[in-house]
């Protein structure tokens, strides 16, 4: 039996070397967990990570979502593996390759008519919204409640829910996710709350002129996959139209992984620009943004275009990497399977909720759910705050402490990949059910 509950002896070791040589001692904030908690994986395949003190967990954070077939995948490798040993990484140069991939997205994203990549969703939020602000000649940029792209400065301002009165009148206050964004980078930015038709339509009614574009993720996946109405979205998508402001669905999370053609295929609703990363490589570093060709070709490297580049862009490892992902997910079952199996995770999870007595509500679609405990499916970001993401907390180091690996933030969803459909969901269950039993004790002795 895997004792999971203690610290291991070589995490500990690893923990306070890194302290001496990154700060925080990690490689970016996001994996830092407290010196305690914070995971070094060893190795990892399938739906399994191994850890640093040889504690295998099966993973549902899958890496904040790329892993889509599973970790390692033979057929991904092999094509990365062929690519760099036959070909190389990189030349600065085009290749045959760049055209047969955007050309394979084509196929699946019926939105996209020309496309440049990028190296990370940040860097593909940052080309799809200076190309939107190239094409329209505006600068005033719109986001969303609760969303997430990346670490471009402008979009790196967030309401401040945690300090935020839900029973009170004032709106949560804006504030940037951390300190170096300079105040300046909030200027041209507006927030919205999701699903709020009467705020949309007065922001466009001010200020429809001035806007340049409105960044969205349809499905959160930055706030457990709370999802806009089709109503609201087609509301958006009609008022971007009307008033010349392009609709950029940042599909970094959604992309490849809700259905072959993302959110935008769920919706049926198109937008003038998208962003993709992290599912179209299943780990590989590679990402992308495109959209309308008209819109797309304001980029160029001819007086008064929009600046796109970059010396790793549309590298080799990226982009066989992508075209074997692609593939996988265009011609095999891949994506219907992770969508059963999601379901039937969904619903052992909701029989473990409902067994404890649990108000719970699920968001967002089988491949990454959202898993809220309150009665309602929240609508929007400020609906969160009200959740039990107390007792979620809880739930989810009582999991981890079992050896499920996810996020312990209700914020985050739960990420299936192809390889899921091996893992034993009686166990899982059962896992669950201890799990939740820990943690309503934990809450009822007044633990946090
Ligand atoms: N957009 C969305 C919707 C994201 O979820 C993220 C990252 N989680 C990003 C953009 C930024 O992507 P990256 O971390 O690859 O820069």
């Amino acid at each position: 039996m895997q004792d999971f509950s203690k610290r291991g002896p070589r995490q500990t070791q690893l923990m306070a070397e890194a302290h001496r040589h990154m700060p925080q001692g990690v490689a970016e904030n996001y994996r830092y967990w407290g010196d305690e908690r914070t995971v070094f994986i060893d190795s990892s395949k399938g739906c399994w990570l191994t850890d640093c003190d040889g504690r295998r967990y099966v993973d549902f954070r899958l890496g904040y979502g790329p892993i889509i077939l599973g970790y390692r995948d033979d057929r991904v490798d092999a094509a990365v593996v062929e690519q760099i040993t036959q070909r190389g990484t990189l030349s600065g140069f085009a290749t045959a390759l760049d055209t047969e991939v955007v050309k394979q997205i084509k196929a699946m994203c019926p939105n996209i008519e020309k496309m440049r990549f990028a190296n990370s969703g940040t860097e593909a939020v940052m080309g799809a919204v200076r190309t939107a602000r190239g094409y329209t000649k505006r600068d005033r940029v719109v986001i969303v409640e609760g969303g997430f792209h990346g670490l471009y400065d402008e979009m790196m301002w967030k309401s401040d829910i945690e300090h935020w009165d839900p029973t009170g009148t004032a709106p949560p206050s804006v504030i940037p996710f951390g300190g170096g964004i300079p105040g300046q980078a909030r200027e041209l930015v507006e927030l919205i709350v999701l699903n709020d038709m009467a705020m949309l339509d007065a922001l466009f009614k001010q200020r429809g002129e001035q806007i340049a574009c409105v960044v969205l993720e349809p499905i959160i996946g930055n706030a457990g996959s709370i999802s806009a109405t089709q109503t609201w979205l087609q509301r958006l998508r009609d008022l971007c139209t009307e008033h010349g402001a392009m609709l950029v669905i940042d599909e970094v999370k959604t992309g490849f992984r809700v259905a072959k053609g993302g959110a935008q295929e769920l919706y049926g609703i198109h937008a003038d620009l998208t962003t993709y990363a992290k599912a179209m490589g299943n780990g590989y570093p590679v990402a992308a943004f495109g959209g309308r060709a008209e819109v797309m070709d304001v980029v160029g490297s001819y007086k008064g275009g929009v600046v796109h580049g970059g010396t790793y862009t549309g590298n080799l490892v990226a982009l066989s990497a992508a075209q074997a992902t692609l593939k996988i997910l265009d011609q095999t079952d891949a994506l219907k399977t992770i969508d059963r199996v999601g379901a039937q995770i969904r619903d052992l999870l909701g029989r473990v909720f409902a067994a404890a007595g649990i108000e719970y509500a699920f968001a967002g679609p089988p491949a990454m759910f959202g898993i809220h405990f309150t009665s309602t499916v929240p609508t929007n970001y400020r609906d969160w705050r009200v959740t039990n993401s107390d007792l979620y907390r809880a739930f989810a180091w009582q999991l981890i402490d079992h050896g499920v690996m996810l996020e312990p933030d209700s914020r985050e969803p739960w990420f299936i990949c192809e390889a899921h459909q091996e893992l034993d969901l009686g166990w899982l269950e059962e896992v669950a059910t201890r799990s939740m039993k820990a943690a309503c004790e934990g809450a009822a002795r007044g633990e946090r």
